[in-house]
């Protein structure tokens, strides 16, 4: 899978995750299309997420939790800690990345971020390393 055509904007999650790199979206089979995506592949625990399905996003029919003014909410703190705990990636500086960059600087980093030095494949955030040639990040 390359890099560069599999990570756009519609793969950044309301709560800043990028799901282009998430193992559930690079898998071979029944792969995932992204939280923004039909809920088909998704496992149970994204399709009743109390982020995607926060009153304040449908409300304001917001893209991202960066546009609300509670962002970070208690939420977005504990999915935060989680991932920077198990996976060294905080989303809140991803949200906070877009809103001070924009998305397009943010994809051009991502790719680059998580781009695999040794194969130009996809290093998925959850394992760790590359899906291509298993090269740690
Ligand atoms: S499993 Fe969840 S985090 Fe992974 S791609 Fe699907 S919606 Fe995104
Ligand atoms: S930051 Fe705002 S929109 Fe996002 S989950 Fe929290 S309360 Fe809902
Ligand atoms: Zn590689």
């Amino acid at each position: 899978m390359e890099n560069q055509s599999s990570m756009n904007w519609p793969l950044i999650a309301p709560c800043g995750i990028n799901c282009g790199i998430c193992m559930v979206y690079l898998r071979e089979k029944k792969n995932c299309q992204g939280c923004n995506g039909i809920d088909d592949a998704k496992p149970a625990h994204c399709i009743k997420c109390s982020i995607k399905n926060c009153e304040i996003i449908k409300e304001n029919k917001y893209t991202l939790c960066n546009e609300c003014n509670k962002f970070p909410c208690s939420r977005i703190k504990r999915l935060d800690k989680r991932y920077r705990t198990n996976y060294k990636m905080s989303i809140i500086e991803n949200l906070e990345h877009i809103k001070s960059m924009g998305i397009r600087e943010f994809i051009k980093n991502e790719i680059v971020r998580w781009t695999c030095k040794s194969c130009g494949g996809i290093i998925c955030v959850h394992k760790g390393y590359c899906q291509n040639c298993n090269e740690k990040k």
